[in-house]
């Protein structure tokens, strides 16, 4: 079974990060994405390495971002040194305004062991006239996402897997109840697994063959304020909206949560509200422009848990999809999962809350979680 090469569908983080852990497992891999790599919704990513509000999360979504967490600045480091493109891991620290939510913070805190600190904005980010106080998380770091993805292609290709863009896969081959292999532009690529990496478009191919997954899209607007740079060091989260200072300067504020279809066009409304919301946690903000807005389509599942395992019926066919709003963060760890089921080897995590056939109570339509 092991003649024919594991096929990625997909060339977002889930699936530059799966093909990553399968290469370097010594497994011929073949990615194919329907458009270009790294463009979707991890190229929109605001790129924090922490789910927002983390305690609202169930708890296999804190054991996927806690293992991520500790492995990111040796994949960041990693993946500079061979590719020269720096993803800017950088260890900002996240401020969390408000003092709601308190007491079951701190209880999540000390239950996963996560540094988390009552303190006020003034204390953190003393350079700014900026007020109040809240939740200070500072081992939360971010990424340049768009920098990550470009270094993990570049990798991709050095550990010589099959990259092929414009390539879309429209359908599986199997015999009886063993996959076979793919079908992309109309031919029939033989594999030997296939892991299906499709974000926001996983449910449409993967329907047909009985697994309709409560994946959906879900956009996400951000814009970008352009400041001097070290204008702003830790990143701020107030309700729904977030700042993240990238080291050049660039403020991005994010995110919206719109229910849209598969429509990835910017609207102007969510451009006023993401430009008030970012006047209203900084107003000095409103002295530089803001440069850029974008769009993209997270997929969304119930409670944000992903789906990472293996077809109930069909025996070689792996997903690894639906991370919703903290794609980035968990993708190393999701990744490891996915690849510990191809290879059929032991991990750290323990696969069943992940599973494909989990109880679902109630999740006809992904609830949105803010
Ligand atoms: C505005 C915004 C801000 C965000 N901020 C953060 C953040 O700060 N931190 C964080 O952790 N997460 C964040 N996220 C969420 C994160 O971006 C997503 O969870 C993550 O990118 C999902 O990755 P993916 O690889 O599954 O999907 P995608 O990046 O969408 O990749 C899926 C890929 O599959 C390809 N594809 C689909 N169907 C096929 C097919 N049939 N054949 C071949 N190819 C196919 C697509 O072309 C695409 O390239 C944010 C998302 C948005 C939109």
């Amino acid at each position: 079974m092991r003649t024919h090469p594991v096929v990625v569908v997909g060339g977002g983080v889930i699936g530059l990060l799966t093909a990553r852990e399968l290469a370097l497992a010594g497994r011929e891999v073949r990615l194919f994405d329907q458009r270009h790599l790294g463009r979707e919704a991890s190229w929109a990513a605001g790129g924090i390495l922490s789910p927002l509000h983390p305690w609202r999360y169930p708890d296999p979504v804190t054991h996927l971002a806690k293992a991520s967490m500790e492995a990111y600045p040796a994949l960041c480091e990693s993946l500079a040194r061979a590719t020269g493109i720096d993803p800017e891991w950088t260890p900002s620290g996240l401020m969390r305004l408000g003092e709601d939510e308190r007491t079951e913070a701190q209880h999540w805190a000390e239950r996963f062991a996560v540094p988390l600190e009552s303190r006020h904005l003034a204390d953190v980010c003393p350079d700014r006239a900026i007020e109040g106080a809240g939740l200070w998380m500072p081992a939360v770091a971010h990424v340049r996402s768009p920098r990550l993805l470009r270094a993990l292609a570049a990798e991709l290709r050095q550990l010589q897997v099959a990259i092929h863009e414009e390539a879309e896969v429209t359908g599986i081959t199997r015999t009886h109840a063993r996959l076979t292999g793919v079908v992309v532009n109309g031919e029939t690529v033989a594999a030997s697994q296939v892991v299906v990496c499709a974000g926001a478009w996983t449910r449409a191919l993967l329907e047909r063959y009985g697994l309709a997954l409560p994946v959906r899209p879900m956009r996400g607007q951000m814009i970008v304020i352009q400041t001097p740079v070290g204008f702003l060091k830790p990143m701020i989260l107030k309700a729904t909206r977030y700042l993240v200072p990238r080291r050049d300067g660039a403020v991005l504020v994010g995110s919206t949560m719109e229910s849209a279809g598969f429509v990835k066009e910017t609207t102007e409304a969510a451009r006023e509200d993401l430009i008030a919301a970012a006047y209203g946690i900084c107003p000095e903000l409103a002295a530089y422009p803001v440069t850029h807005q974008w769009a993209g389509l997270r997929p969304s599942s119930p409670q944000g848990v992903p789906f990472i395992g293996e077809h109930p019926e069909i025996r070689g066919l792996i997903v690894n999809t639906g991370h919703f709003r903290n794609g980035i963060v968990l993708a190393p760890a999701s990744a490891r999962l996915a690849a510990d089921l191809v290879l059929e080897r032991d991990g750290t995590l323990d696969p069943a809350p992940y599973g494909l056939d989990r109880p679902l109570e109630g999740a006809q339509d992904a609830p949105v979680l803010k």
